[in-house]
C-alpha cells in the first residue's frame, strides 16, 4: 500500500514562507505554497516597466549562508540558481552638514574616517564592535533559529541577555562607545532596517552591525527578485507546487486542529500542517476570526506596538546620475526628534530622512543602456498613529522627496524622469494585509521579542505554525529566513511523530 506524503500548506510567499516550503519539501511534506499576488516575494515583489526593474522591498542582502543551507540541504548549488554579488561600500551615510561617512568593510579606511571626526572615537568604535560581536553570537548565532515556545526558554536565555545590557536602547548602547553625534547615527540607524527605533529598540539588534561585518553586504545578480525566483525554482524543482493568485480566505478547524483552508476563489486545499507567513494580525484576525482562538489571539495582538511604515517612490532615469553608491541613507536634518515622530506622532514629519538605492551600480542589467533604476523610501508613521489620506497625500510627498533629491543628490532628477510609482502605508495594508500598514510587523522591542513575540508554533492549535516578520525572530531577510529554520524543525518534529 503506497503511504501518501504529509501535506503541508504555507500561506504566503515571502521570504519566510519560501524558505519555510522549500525546507518542509526537502524534509518529506509535499508542500503547496498559496501566494495572493500575481507575484511571489510578498516585501520583494518586483516592478518592471519600459525596460527597468524595480525591486520593491529588501535591497541589502545578508548572511549569504542562510541562504546557501535552503539550496544545500536541497542537495543543490546556490551558484546554479542565483549569483550575489559584494557591494562596497556597504553604505554611503550623508548628512546636511558633514561630509559622508562610506560604511565599509575596511577596518584602516573606516578608522581613517572615523579619525577624522574625532580621534578617541576610532578605540570607542573597537569597542562597540567587540559588543556588537558578543551579542551577534549570543542573539543571532545561538538564538535566531531557535523557537521560543516557553518562558523556560526566554529564562534561560536571560543571565546572557542581562549580561549584554539588553534593556538599554541601540542608541544608548552606540553613545556608551562613540562620542562623535554623526558617527552615533551611522552606527545606530541599522535597527530601523527590521522596523525598530534605535532609541528604544533593545541593543541586540547592534548584531546587524557584526552580522554586516562578517559577512558582507550583498546583492544578487538581476535583482532580489533573481533570489526569489531562484528560491521559487529551487522549491519547484524539489516537486514544491507554488499557486498565485491565491488569496486564502479561511481556515477551518474541526477537533483542535487546522484541516484546511479556503481561497477566495472557492478553492479549497485540505492539509496535515499549515503555516501562515501572512501578517499575524490578518491571520488570526482575518482567516481564523470565526474561531475562539482567532478572535482571542487577535485582540491581544492588536494591542501589540507596530513598527513603522514606509513610503516607497520607484523611479527610473534616462541617465545615470554621478557620484551615487548603491546604497545612499540621506540623513535629514534631525535624528532622534524625528524618529520620535515616526513612530508616535499623530502627522507627517516636514523634513524626512531617506533610503536611496541606486542597483545599477552593482548590476546595470537593471535599465536600458545609458539610463538606470533607483528606488527611494522614507520612514512613515503607521496608519494607526497616522491616519493620513495616502492618496492625497502621496502624490504631495512624492514631489517633496523628488525636489529634496533634486537638491542634495540628483540635479535634474524630474526633467530626466521616465518611469514613477509610489507605495504607500495604504498599499501596505491594501496590498500585503499588513495591520495598519506596518512595513515591518510587530515592533521589535524587548519585550515583544523572542518568546513575547507570537510563537513559530500556535499555542492551542497543535498544528498551526507561523513564519515571517510577525514571529521570532523578526523582521528582515536573515530574520525572516531564521525563522522559517526554526518553524521547519517544529513542524519536521510533527511530521516524524
Ligand atoms: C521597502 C522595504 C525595504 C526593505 N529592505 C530590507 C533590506 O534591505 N534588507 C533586509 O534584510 N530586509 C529589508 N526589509 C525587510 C524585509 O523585506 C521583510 O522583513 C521580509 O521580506 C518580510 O518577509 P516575510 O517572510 O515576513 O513575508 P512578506 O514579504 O511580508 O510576505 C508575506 C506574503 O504573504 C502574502 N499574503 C498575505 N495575506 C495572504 C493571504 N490571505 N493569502 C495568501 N497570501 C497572503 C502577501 O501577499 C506576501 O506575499 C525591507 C522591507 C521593505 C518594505
Amino acid at each position: 500500500m503506497m503511504i501518501r506524503p504529509k501535506h503541508a500548506v504555507v500561506i504566503g510567499a515571502g521570504f519566510g514562507g519560501l524558505a519555510l516550503a522549500i525546507r518542509l519539501q526537502a524534509g518529506g511534506y509535499q508542500t503547496t505554497l498559496l501566494e495572493k499576488r500575481d507575484k511571489p516575494g510578498g516585501r520583494a515583489y518586483v516592478y518592471e516597466d519600459q525596460g527597468f526593474v524595480f525591486d520593491a522591498g529588501p535591497t541589502v542582502i545578508t548572511d549569504p549562508s542562510a541562504l546557501e543551507e535552503l539550496f544545500t540541504l536541497g542537495g543543490k548549488r546556490m551558484q546554479d540558481y542565483v549569483e550575489l554579488l559584494p557591494v562596497a561600500p556597504f553604505y554611503r551615510l550623508c548628512w546636511e552638514d558633514a561630509p559622508a561617512f562610506d560604511y565599509v568593510n575596511d577596518q584602516e579606511m573606516l578608522d581613517r574616517q572615523i579619525q577624522a571626526r574625532n580621534l578617541a572615537d576610532v578605540e570607542g568604535y573597537q569597542q562597540f564592535l567587540a559588543y556588537s560581536r558578543a551579542v551577534f553570537e549570543e542573539g543571532y548565532v545561538k538564538l535566531g533559529a531557535v523557537p521560543f515556545l516557553s518562558f523556560r526558554d526566554m529564562v534561560q536565555a536571560g543571565p546572557q541577555l542581562a549580561k549584554l545590557q539588553a534593556w538599554r536602547s541601540v542608541y544608548s548602547m552606540v553613545s556608551k562607545f562613540i562620542q562623535d553625534e554623526h558617527l552615533r547615527q551611522a552606527f545606530s540607524f541599522h535597527s530601523l532596517l527590521v522596523g525598530g527605533n534605535p532609541f528604544e529598540t533593545s541593543s541586540i539588534y547592534t548584531l546587524i552591525h557584526a552580522l554586516e561585518r562578517q559577512w558582507g553586504v550583498w546583492f544578487p545578480r538581476g535583482g532580489t527578485g533573481a533570489l526569489v525566483q531562484g528560491m521559487v525554482k529551487l522549491f519547484e524543482d524539489l516537486g514544491g507546487k507554488l499557486e498565485l493568485n491565491a488569496s486564502v480566505s479561511r481556515i477551518e478547524v474541526s477537533n483542535g486542529r487546522v484541516n484546511e483552508v479556503e481561497v477566495a476563489d472557492g478553492r479549497r486545499f485540505k492539509l496535515d500542517a499549515l503555516a501562515s507567513n501572512a501578517d499575524v494580525v490578518h491571520t488570526y484576525g482575518q482567516l481564523l476570526g470565526h474561531h475562539p482562538r482567532g478572535a482571542s489571539k487577535a485582540r491581544s495582538l492588536r494591542r501589540k506596538r507596530f513598527s513603522m511604515s514606509l513610503f516607497v517612490i520607484y523611479f527610473g532615469l534616462n541617465k545615470i546620475p554621478e557620484n551615487l553608491q548603491h546604497h545612499t541613507v540621506c540623513f535629514g536634518p534631525r535624528y532622534r526628534e524625528l524618529i520620535n515622530e515616526i513612530f508616535k506622532a499623530p502627522t507627517l514629519a516636514d523634513d524626512f530622512s531617506l533610503y536611496l538605492h541606486a542597483p545599477c551600480v552593482t548590476d546595470p542589467s537593471l535599465a536600458p543602456p545609458g539610463c538606470s533604476a533607483h528606488y527611494v523610501l522614507a520612514p512613515v508613521p503607521h496608519l494607526g498613529n497616522a491616519p493620513i489620506d495616502w492618496e492625497v497625500e502621496g502624490p504631495r510627498y512624492r514631489d517633496r522627496i523628488f525636489e529634496y533629491l533634486e537638491q542634495h543628490y540628483i540635479p535634474g532628477l524630474r526633467a530626466n524622469l521616465v518611469t514613477s510609482r509610489f507605495f504607500t502605508p495604504l498599499d501596505f495594508r491594501d496590498e500585503l494585509n499588513a495591520h495598519l500598514g506596518s512595513a515591518f510587523s510587530l515592533e521589535p522591542i524587548l519585550r515583544q521579542s523572542a518568546w513575547f513575540r507570537p510563537h513559530n508554533r500556535d499555542a492551542e492549535l497543535a498544528n498551526l505554525y507561523l513564519v515571517g516578520a510577525g514571529t521570532h525572530p523578526g523582521a528582515g531577510v536573515p530574520g525572516v529566513v531564521g525563522s522559517a529554520k526554526a518553524t521547519a524543525g517544529l513542524m519536521l518534529e510533527q511530521l516524524s511523530r
